[in-house]
């Protein structure tokens, strides 16, 4: 694919910036790091398109998106005027009793592209304040109807939320932190994940069971249900039917539970839909959107709601709804996210997600002969190897950084989100990778025999 829509004059000079990592490895956390056994970073000085620069001048092709957000690839010209033109005018400014334009247009934005029942656009700074807002809205809305008992999340597991106490409430009970904060962590309710693959029609049996006991028993407890829609990615990388979210749908229909999609990962296009929701034909009652909201540019979330519950907390006792951060609705953050969304209306993303999918599922395919894989799936710009064992995350890492590519796997798996604007060639150096670092892992052990070259 051609680069031309950067001009020349964005053409990197940095790789003559060192990077201090005697500093960093003394005082900077990383995520989920220790300060006594710190592993390997590597300093990225640039990165542009689908690709970052190192401070020791190698580039890496990148499949992660800088964790599923830079959908349009780095230094996109058009987010980055946008941003520069922002950033002049207005960078910053209380929400308190102000507004501002690139507010107003990024809330037309969403409220079109979502569905016409989600009208009401609450600004979050991260995804998991996005999540718990959707949380405290569901809870002042049932206040607002005198339910007060009505004041449990119900979820499934599996499932990842982001990394705030009531996000982590709703994660994975196992895989999740809940033993190791004990009581702060407030018990939900949880259901098995879903087991209907994506491509069955038909929930399983053991799914409407679980579903229908699950409601039949708890709903004058549940204020909402919070789910990923047909991808649930921190908690494992898996898939499962439209129709999963068509009988939870009906089910909160029935019993009176609001339903909350945590769209932070899948929203923008990346399972093949607008949203993921739109393979089930359903609409949320709330609905989280972060990640890809910017392009990946700059921390900005947003949780969205229909007139019935802002009209709910509006008559609640509190009168308002009871949430407000300092940076809330950033005008630099905003001018990001209008861009983005704009370049997503273009719809371009459309066909190249779908020729990801389809480069992706014939690429991988083959990696199932191997004795250390377990299952191949795709579905969207979203391709993962799961391996039967757990694997060390810092020597895949570094595996794959010697191979040129930047991924970074967890758990037993290997997977990719790359931007949407990566080329046939870059993704096909990607797949490569996957399969040649998923061979090289000794199946007996965690450890890896691997070809080092630097
Ligand atoms: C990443 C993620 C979050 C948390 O977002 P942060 O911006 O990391 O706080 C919440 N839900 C889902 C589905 C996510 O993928």
């Amino acid at each position: 694919m051609s680069n031309s829509i950067y001009p020349p004059s964005l053409s990197s000079t940095a790789s003559s910036q060192s990077i201090d990592y005697g500093f960093d490895s003394e005082h900077i956390w990383h995520p989920y790091t220790s300060m006594t056994h710190a592993l390997p970073v590597y300093g990225v000085v640039s990165a542009r398109d689908c690709e970052l620069t190192l401070d020791d001048g190698r580039t890496l092709i990148d499949g992660t998106s800088s964790w599923w957000a830079c959908v349009h690839g780095y230094s996109h010209p058009v987010i980055l005027a946008a941003m520069q033109q922002q950033l002049t005018q207005l960078s910053h400014v209380m929400f308190g009793g102000i507004t501002h334009q690139p507010a107003i247009e990024v809330s037309k934005l969403l409220v079109e592209m979502t569905s016409p029942n989600l009208t009401k656009v609450f600004f979050a700074d991260s995804g998991s304040i996005a999540v718990e807002v959707a949380i405290k809205m569901a809870l002042q809305y049932w206040q607002g109807q005198a339910s007060n008992s009505k004041n449990k999340l119900m979820t499934v597991k599996r499932g990842y939320h982001g990394d705030t106490f009531a996000a982590m409430s709703v994660c994975d009970p196992e895989g999740g932190m809940h033993t190791m904060f004990g009581q702060n962590v407030t018990q939900q309710i949880f259901i098995d994940a879903p087991s209907t693959a994506f491509a069955d029609r038909e929930l399983t049996e053991t799914d409407t069971m679980a579903l229908e006991k699950a409601f039949a028993t708890y709903h004058q407890d549940v204020a909402a249900v919070i789910i990923e829609p047909i991808m649930q990615g921190a908690g494992g990388m898996r898939f499962y039917a439209p129709a999963y979210l068509q009988k939870l749908r009906q089910l909160c229909d029935k019993y009176q539970v609001l339903l909350i999609l945590d769209e932070i990962a899948t929203g923008f296009g990346r399972t093949g839909k607008l949203f993921a929701y739109q393979h089930a034909n359903i609409t949320a009652d709330i609905l989280c959107l972060g990640k890809a909201l910017t392009g990946g540019y700059i921390s900005l979330a947003a949780t969205l709601c229909s007139d019935e519950v802002a009209k709910g907390i509006s008559q609640s006792p509190a009168g308002v709804f009871m949430h407000g951060p300092t940076f809330m609705a950033n005008p630099l953050a905003c001018a990001a996210a209008q861009a983005s969304l704009n370049l997503i209306k273009q719809n371009q993303w459309q066909q190249q997600v779908s020729q990801i999918e389809t480069q992706l599922t014939s690429e991988l395919a083959n990696a199932i002969t191997l004795p250390q894989v377990k299952d191949v799936r795709v579905l969207g710009a979203v391709g993962v190897i799961e391996m039967h064992q757990q694997v060390d995350t810092a020597s895949l890492q570094q595996a794959f950084v010697n191979l040129g590519v930047w991924i970074r796997p967890f758990s037993n798996l290997i997977y990719i989100m790359p931007p949407y604007t990566i080329s046939s060639c870059q993704l096909t150096q990607l797949t490569q990778a996957m399969k040649t670092v998923a061979k090289n892992i000794n199946a007996n052990n965690r450890n890896i025999n691997f070809i080092s070259h630097g």
